[in-house]
């Protein structure tokens, strides 16, 4: 901070920035740390409240330092904010018998994680990203009071630092919409019919936070991204109108982000007279500036442009922000343009400079949330008429590095993935004569059993890879070590009298991980946490350049493994697509034709696994779904080249090589099509938890003639299924799909659990399935 002299009264003046919100976890995820430790009993309420205390201090000081001038506050939370914004509501499930009162950690935490007696409430995917929140349950009786006082607090706190700060609450239509009925309420009914209920609590926390001397609020409102009905539109206009007087005095900035808002929406809350301000993703939402010019945009508002891309690592491209940001600035006028990040920052990776394994030339291609709040001040600097020009010729010299550097460019792989554009990719013969092709040399029994992949990770087995990672055991050690896992795990599969084995994945510490460090064009950080929801987190691998595969990544161990039987051995592998939605994408090409790069990798894998004499190739594609997009009007388009993708990688093998995918998801009802679409010979799907949800898609005559393998027990649960209830499922299945599509399996790979739950329950699966072969 500069100093300024006495009796010259002049401050520095803040440029126009604004951050929409920042990680909480911590450069070096001391926030997971302090959790699982309080969690698990060895530390104190304090001991975990001092940590969260540090890490929010230190980030204020750190946007302050920066010269933000729209500095978040509540945006940290200690698992969730829609579970923090449920607190604030006092909305807590009657289960957890919660009696009123400032609702403490006890409450809060068996909300989140369940306790002794009672389950955790639902978590879900937060709209297009790999977090999670904890979805709230409402019904017609939920009692709302106001019972967390944790956004005053947080700005109580920041302003006790000397730092003014703009408190942020998911705002109250998006916190509806994202509801669900409460158990026991009718599935009909719509949370949304609480609004006027909700709004008392709403007013009494805009009250307080005037009190404490606020003078911006930011409501969260991500969900006018989405397609909504009139009614939801309409939801929007009475909300903040009811809540206009209790807004009067205060500047309101409403935050949308991950799409572009519709332009029926647009026009409707643009035109909301409570509101001085809107925020607009501007990376994601690409038709959001056009919106802008071609609708107008309210004379006398902000207009919070989020230029900076809060769920990329890339360095931004400052001369192109800078452009779009003067052409809004022209419509929108010199003093309402505030420069912004395209959502919250907790999307991306939390400091750079904790990255020690980087190369520089890498890393000056890159921003993660600390560097993107210096590159929004920047820009606003830049605006108002102090461009720092040393910082925009690093950052132009940096994106022209990018562009030229011969690590990101190969022309080969280039060429290879542009032809792929346009052409259909599909194998020869139809499923059903492939099917009877497999069947003559596999020879199955009816209702085949196998498992998804993986079988238990143990702590020998991950102290071995990261021994031979750090280079502490030789590669024979290793092998040797790995060998024997893999022949105990398929004799395992033998007894237990399994028909395609697996080799357990052993060498594996992460599906998309162990692919990306084989193959060219992909980095790996050290400390690039992402928040995947509540302590847990997650490490995306960076795809910056071209991908190309240089040599086989599996056959060693698959056909290892298959050597050791004489059953079939599954080839198993990630998909394209797969690969792509759990990596930090580079956003210098179309998210497609990185998606097709992958999969010419990928289809070389599956033809050396092919011509090892593997049989059977499982290609995960986990992920597929969740890469669709928010907005209906996309998802043909993304449908269309993730499905194309995959079968790229399958369509030359033989006939008589039986492909198989994976998906972790039970609600595929209404991507079915594109999922027949992929043609592959076998898909196993996760399903124990919503059977009926699977099956109805058969039931109302949707033909399937390629092999299925719905979940017959849920994996995520200790607990182990009889041979009986895994019976009386496969017969329910039974009702719907044909005899000899049938497949029997676990809902997923079995690494999380132990030998002794896996054990019987896979004792029990090939019981069930046999006791059924007998009646059939
Ligand atoms: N083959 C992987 C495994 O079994 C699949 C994991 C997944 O679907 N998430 O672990
Ligand atoms: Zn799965």
């Amino acid at each position: 901070m500069q100093r300024v002299r006495p009796g010259l009264k002049k401050k520095t003046r803040k440029m126009a920035s604004h951050i929409v919100g920042y990680p909480r976890m911590g450069p070096k995820r001391e926030l997971k740390f302090a959790l699982e430790s309080f969690w698990d009993g060895k530390s104190s309420a304090d001991d975990l409240q001092k940590v969260a205390t540090d890490l929010r201090r230190a980030i204020w000081k750190q946007m302050a330092d920066a010269g933000i001038k729209y500095i978040p506050s509540n945006t940290f939370s200690y698992y969730d904010q829609v579970l923090d914004t449920t607190a604030m509501l006092g909305a807590v499930p009657e289960r957890y018998n919660y009696t009123g009162g400032e609702i403490g950690f006890d409450t809060y935490f068996s909300m989140a994680r369940g306790n002794a007696s009672v389950p955790a409430m639902e978590m879900t995917k937060w709209f297009d990203t790999n977090y999670h929140f904890i979805v709230p349950e409402l019904g017609p009786h939920t009692k709302f009071s106001y019972s967390s006082h944790k956004a005053v607090s947080e700005y109580k706190e920041a302003k006790a630092l000397g730092i003014e700060t703009a408190p942020v609450l998911i705002g109250p239509v998006t916190y509806l919409l994202l509801s669900k009925p409460a158990r026991g309420v009718e599935k009909s009914f719509s949370p949304l019919s609480l609004l006027n209920s909700i709004l008392p609590v709403y007013k009494e926390v805009i009250a307080e936070l005037k009190e404490a001397g606020a003078s911006w609020i930011q409501f969260d409102e991500p969900t006018l991204v989405k397609d909504l009905e009139s009614y939801q539109i309409e939801a929007f206009t009475k909300a903040y109108s009811e809540l206009e007087s209790s807004l009067s005095g205060l500047d309101v900035l409403i935050e949308t982000y991950f799409a572009d808002v519709p332009a029926e929406t647009y026009k409707t809350i643009t035109a909301l007279k409570s509101v001085s301000g809107f925020g607009f993703d501007l990376i994601r939402g690409t038709k959001t500036v056009d919106l802008i010019k071609t609708v107008g945009f309210p004379a006398g508002k902000y207009l919070f442009a989020g230029v900076v891309d809060g769920r990329n690592i890339w360095a931004n491209d400052l001369a192109s922000s800078l452009t779009t940001l003067a052409a809004l600035e022209a419509i929108v006028g010199k003093d309402k343009l505030v420069v912004s990040t395209s959502c919250s920052l907790m999307h991306t990776a939390v400091d750079l400079v904790n990255e020690t394994k980087l190369d520089n030339e890498i890393k000056s291609w890159l921003a993660f949330a600390a560097q993107k709040v210096v590159e929004v001040n920047a820009l606003a600097k830049a605006l108002a008429g102090h461009k720092d020009e040393a910082f925009f010729s690093a950052n132009a010299a940096a994106q022209s590095s990018r562009k030229s550097s011969p690590r990101v460019t190969n022309q080969e792989v280039q060429k290879a993935a542009a032809a792929l554009k346009g052409s259909d990719h599909r194998r020869a013969t139809n499923v059903s004569a492939r099917l009877d092709a497999q069947q003559k040399k596999l020879n199955l029994p009816i209702l085949p059993t196998t498992t998804i992949g993986s079988f238990p990770q143990t702590m020998d087995l991950r102290r071995v890879r990261r021994e031979y990672k750090a280079k502490k055991i030789s590669e024979e050690e290793y092998v040797k070590a790995i060998t024997e896992e893999i022949s105990k795990v398929v004799k395992l599969q033998e007894e237990f009298d399994i028909d395609v084995l697996v080799h357990g994945e052993p060498e594996r510490n992460d599906m998309v991980e162990y692919f990306g460090e084989q193959l060219s064009g992909f980095a790996f950080t050290v400390n690039g946490w992402v928040q995947s929801y509540g302590s847990r987190c997650v490490k995306p691998p960076i795809i910056y350049g071209d991908v190309s595969r240089p040599t086989a990544m599996t056959v060693f161990w698959s056909k290892l493994a298959q050597s050791m039987t004489a059953r079939p051995m599954k080839g198993m592998l990630t998909g394209p697509v797969t690969i792509l939605n759990w990596s930090f994408v580079r956003n210098d090409q179309p998210r497609f034709e990185t998606c097709y790069q992958i999969a010419l990798a990928i289809k070389k894998e599956v033809e050396d696994l092919e011509a090892a004499g593997i049989q059977v190739i499982q290609i995960d594609e986990a992920a597929l779904r969740e890469g669709l997009p928010l907005r209906k009007s996309e998802e043909a388009f993304y449908l269309d080249w993730a499905v194309h993708s995959f079968r790229i990688t399958n369509c030359g093998v033989q006939d008589t090589t039986q492909i198989h995918t994976h998906m972790c998801y039970s609600n595929f009802n209404d991507i079915i099509h594109s999922i027949i679409d992929m043609d592959a010979d076998v898909i196993t799907i996760e399903n124990s938890r919503s059977d009926e949800k699977l099956l109805s898609v058969f039931r109302e005559g949707v033909k399937y003639g390629a092999g299925i393998g719905p979940g017959v027990y849920d994996i995520h649960s200790p607990r182990i299924p009889t041979t009986e209830e895994i019976a009386d499922r496969i017969n329910k299945m039974l009702a719907v799909l044909e005899t000899n599509i049938l497949w029997v399996n676990p809902d997923c790979g079995l690494k999380t659990r132990k030998y002794a739950e896996v054990k019987p329950a896979l004792t029990n699966m090939v019981a069930a399935a046999k006791l059924l072969r007998t009646q059939l």
